[in-house]
């Protein structure tokens, strides 16, 4: 299978790795739409997160926790988490992933 992001969770291709866990790896996002732009994708591969919801619960949540962890790492102020699902949706990358956004970068 050709998944950018499972070549990247691997090592195969270069990211800048902001933050990991034991199931999920942070990496700024190559084209930022904000001041703060992560991406935080599990481990293993899940087409989106419909399926990692219905697949393992555990992954879920340490994706979650792992996003939250970037925003304080990354940010002083409010954040968004997203999980855009399936094309209409904005959805590029079928490897599921959510965006950590934010307008106020900490120094
Ligand atoms: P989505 O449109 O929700 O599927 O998000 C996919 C995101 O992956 C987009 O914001 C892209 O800019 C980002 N992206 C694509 N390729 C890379 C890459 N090699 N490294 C980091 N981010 C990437
Ligand atoms: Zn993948």
């Amino acid at each position: 299978m050709d998944c950018i992001f499972c070549k990247i969770t691997k090592g195969e291709i270069p990211a800048t790795f902001v933050a990991e866990s034991e199931h999920a790896v942070a990496f700024n996002d190559i084209s930022p739409r904000q001041p703060v732009h992560v991406l935080v994708v599990p481990r293993a591969h899940y087409t989106d997160v419909a399926e990692l919801a219905v697949s393992d619960a555990a992954v879920l949540a340490d994706v979650i926790q792992l996003g939250v962890r970037v925003a304080e790492l990354t940010s002083t102020g409010s954040f968004r988490l997203q999980f855009n699902t399936g094309a209409e949706a904005g959805q590029t990358v079928f490897h599921a992933h959510a965006h950590i956004t934010s307008k106020t970068p900490r120094a």
